[in-house]
């Protein structure tokens, strides 16, 4: 699995950045939007589902993460020193 920095031409590096960690009570359609159009919204899903706590993520929210993460009992993992290096295995 690969880190989303990773992923090619990824629409939300031409968003703001705030539009994609909203505050509690933020409006989040924006950002799900974008990832709606996006390649890399399956891969980038299940990067946010196992590694990211915060912040929208192929079109999934925190809470939603944390709701599957629950219902599929997995864990949140650290990414791995290997993943944020680049050379990530799948
Ligand atoms: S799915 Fe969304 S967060 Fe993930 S790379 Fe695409 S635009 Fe970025």
């Amino acid at each position: 699995m690969r880190p989303p920095r990773e992923f090619e031409n990824p629409l939300c590096a031409q968003v703001d950045g705030e539009v994609w960690f909203p505050e509690k009570g933020d409006n989040s359609t924006v950002a799900k939007t974008i990832c709606g159009n996006c390649i890399h919204i399956t891969e980038c899903a299940e990067w946010g589902i196992k590694h990211e706590a915060f912040g929208i993520w192929g079109a999934t929210t925190a809470r939603m993460r944390q709701r599957i993460r629950k219902e599929k009992n997995i864990l949140l993992e650290q990414p791995r020193v290997e993943d944020w290096l680049g050379n990530a295995k799948a």
